[in-house]
């Protein structure tokens, strides 16, 4: 964006309103109000499970919109627009918040240590008070610092504000919060960057998932990936496993973890409680052990 080509040094986005359509403004505006009203904003979870045995080891919190006039608004579609105007704070802080709040409000035994990894983006890790927004709201809800991992994208590796990106993330790990590199393999930072970084996972994107067993260039991408991974002792989480081919190729391949609609897509908190209840019933009732669902 205009923004990050302006070489500011700042953490203040300014609003750059030329680059902006009327469409977009008017959304601005509605995107200002739902933050005051509270009511439209909505996070559903998509479950990661473990592949080698389908366990339910966490979730992704995903941003919604329930906008009055237009339906489900993609954050794809907002979160740029409240990047440039200054509105990210304020909706990166409700996300956390609401994280929190579901977290504390989960009391299904199947979900009390399920950590739940919300998505920051750039200028949240910048802005220096994430760890204390963090640690303040899971304080309110007396729940311990594990429960909220931090997703960031890889592109924020390049980011020019990134001044210390590596302090800031050792904090967020000493603190407690594990960390995951989002969207591996499609921001271009060089590997030997990766020897540094202290994150916990790489979350491997789509984009190499897809074409999965059929594409020979990216069943070699996985195979590295996963293989590097597990070099640098990190985890790797699949993104968007659709099919049981790709699960199967995965498994095969050494991930150890998966999210995708072949589980199931992101869904409202109380969904979600119900389907850890229904995974812990299936478990319960399959007598041969085996786990038939997966
Ligand atoms: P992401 O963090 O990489 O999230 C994964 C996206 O893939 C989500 O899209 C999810 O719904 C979608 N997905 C999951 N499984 C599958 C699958 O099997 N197939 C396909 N085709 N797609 C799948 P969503 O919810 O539209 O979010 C898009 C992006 O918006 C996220 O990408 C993330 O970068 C950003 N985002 C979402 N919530 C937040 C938030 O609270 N804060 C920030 N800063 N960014 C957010
Ligand atoms: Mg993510
Ligand atoms: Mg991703
Ligand atoms: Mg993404």
């Amino acid at each position: 964006s205009a923004q990050r080509l302006g070489g500011n040094q700042g953490l203040r986005f300014r609003p750059a309103l030329n680059v902006e359509s009327v469409p977009d403004l008017g959304l601005l505006n509605d995107l200002r109000t739902a933050l005051t009203s509270g009511d439209q904003l909505e996070l559903h979870y998509q479950p990661q499970h473990r592949l080698g045995d389908g366990e339910l080891v966490g979730a992704e919190a995903l941003l919604r919109w329930r906008h009055p006039q237009q339906g489900m608004i993609p954050p794809d579609a907002f979160i740029g627009l409240a990047e440039r105007h200054g509105l990210m704070a304020s909706l990166g802080s409700w996300v956390i918040s609401q994280a929190a709040a579901q977290l504390a409000h989960w009391h299904s035994p199947e979900l009390t240590e399920l950590p739940v990894w919300i998505n920051i983006s750039a200028m949240q890790l910048f802005q220096g008070n994430l760890e204390s927004t963090l640690s303040s709201a899971l304080h309110r809800h007396g729940l311990p610092a594990y429960r909220l991992g931090v997703e960031l994208t890889e592109s924020v590796l390049l980011d020019e504000r990134a001044g210390d990106i590596v302090g800031r993330l050792q904090g967020l790990r000493r603190s407690g919060h594990p960390v995951a590199l989002d969207d591996f393999g499609t921001g271009y930072s060089s590997l030997g960057y990766l020897k540094h970084l202290p994150v916990d996972k790489l979350k491997l994107d789509r984009a190499f998932v897809q074409a999965l067993p059929e594409d020979p260039a990216d069943v070699a991408i996985v195979d590295a990936v996963v293989s590097m991974a597990s070099g640098l002792g990190l985890q790797v989480i699949a993104e968007g496993v659709e099919s049981r081919e790709q699960r199967d190729h995965l498994l095969q391949a050494g991930c150890q973890l998966a999210q995708g609609y072949f589980y199931a897509a992101p869904m409202p908190a109380e969904e979600f409680e119900r389907y850890g209840a229904q995974l812990v019933a299936h478990k319960r009732t399959d007598l041969s052990g085996s786990m038939a669902m997966y």
